[in-house]
């Protein structure tokens, strides 16, 4: 495994300067394998089981990059930087928005829409994801405000439906009904508002969206509004 400076490696995971880190290994808080680590300037191998193996003030150590998450967005927190108000990074630890390189969302949900959101650290993997070639498909449940007209599916499947202000069809949509106010479309792009400007499009309102799925990906049930999960190799596989 690639080796690394320890003070490198905690600074960029965001545990301080590497001027703290030095501190921290003098006074003998970080351990591996149990024997202090006096000497933030040792090489370390970056074995996947570090995290287990190396602790700071007893704690494990946060995962290494190539970190994915997969986050249950609640409604009423933004994906973006630059809006006001509660952010997505809110729900991580404070130690993970200080790393080094940063943990950015796989696209994005808007402010007023749940669901299974993923971050990433891992530019290769955030573009394979997000990527019109990769063409991943992400399921959405949407409750709308009038019964649907029953023209809908046919509408979305055709491939010509022309959102308003754009120059390209959208490629088609599926959908499936569920009851007169409710379904589920799945899209492979992700324009800007796309599922609601969808059903504006056919004089409808999209009054709550949850997204319940990514690639072959589901939201798991047991993952609360809020809560987030680090991916396994496994996870990240079913996204594709
Ligand atoms: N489509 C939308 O309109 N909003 C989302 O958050 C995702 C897809």
């Amino acid at each position: 495994a690639k080796a690394v400076r320890l003070d490198k490696l905690l600074a960029n995971l965001g545990y301080g300067s590497r001027r703290e880190i030095q501190g921290l290994a003098r006074v003998g808080a970080i351990r591996l394998d149990g024997a202090e680590l006096g000497d933030a300037g040792t090489r370390i191998a970056l074995d996947p089981d570090l995290p287990e193996r190396l602790t700071i003030d007893g704690e494990p150590l946060d995962p290494l990059p190539g970190l994915c998450l997969m986050l249950h967005k609640p409604l009423g927190v933004t994906c973006s930087h630059k809006e006001a108000g509660p952010l997505i990074y809110g729900l991580l630890p404070e130690r993970w928005r200080r790393r080094d390189p940063p943990l950015s969302t796989v696209g994005r949900l808007d402010k007023e829409t749940s669901g299974l959101l993923l971050l990433t650290d891992d530019g290769a993997l955030l573009h394979r994801i997000i990527s019109p070639k990769a063409q991943v498909a992400k399921r959405y449940r949407v409750t709308l405000d009038r019964p649907l007209a029953g023209n809908e599916a046919a509408v979305f499947a055709s491939g010509t439906l022309m959102l308003e202000g754009e120059e390209r069809p959208l490629l088609p949509v599926d959908l499936v009904v569920e009851d007169a106010t409710h379904c589920a479309v799945t899209l492979t792009e992700g324009r800007y508002h796309q599922v609601r400007r969808m059903f504006a499009a056919v004089d409808n309102h999209v009054t709550a969206l949850h997204r319940d799925r990514v690639g072959g990906l589901d939201l798991p049930a047991d993952l609360a509004a809020g809560a987030y999960r680090v991916m396994t190799a496994d996870d990240v596989a079913a996204v594709f």
